[in-house]
């Protein structure tokens, strides 16, 4: 579980970079999250994202720890912490979902079906 997780320092997730085309699962339960098309860079040190797959796949919750009020995210299915969003992202959603790299598990999207020759 995850659950106990705090925030990774900036800079240091495996993710902050990454450009590959794939979905970002939960990485304590598998459930789909994130997708890499919504990834940008946001210079923030944490990989972020605009928007999440579905509406369903986080929770959110107040968090009034740290002398500020901001909005936690969660795994909707098992409530690991996966880390906060902000309304200073970009269009369309004008969100920025600030995820630690070590509560997500990448799956490179699959190569293109009409190539396989079986
Ligand atoms: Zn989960």
């Amino acid at each position: 579980m995850l659950r106990e997780a705090g925030t990774e320092p900036p800079f240091s997730g495996e993710y902050v970079d990454l450009d590959d085309e794939g979905v970002y699962r939960c990485r304590a339960c598998g459930s789909l999250l994130f997708a890499s098309d919504t990834k940008y860079h946001s210079g923030s040190g944490w990989p972020s994202f605009f928007d999440v797959a579905s509406s369903d796949a986080v929770v959110l919750r107040r968090d009034p720890s740290h002398g500020m009020v901001r909005t936690e995210v969660l795994c909707a299915r098992c409530g690991s912490h996966l880390g906060h969003v902000f309304s200073d992202g970009p269009k369309p959603t004008g969100l920025r979902y600030c995820i630690n790299s070590r509560a997500l598990a990448f799956e490179p999207a699959k190569p293109d079906d009409t190539q396989r020759q079986d």
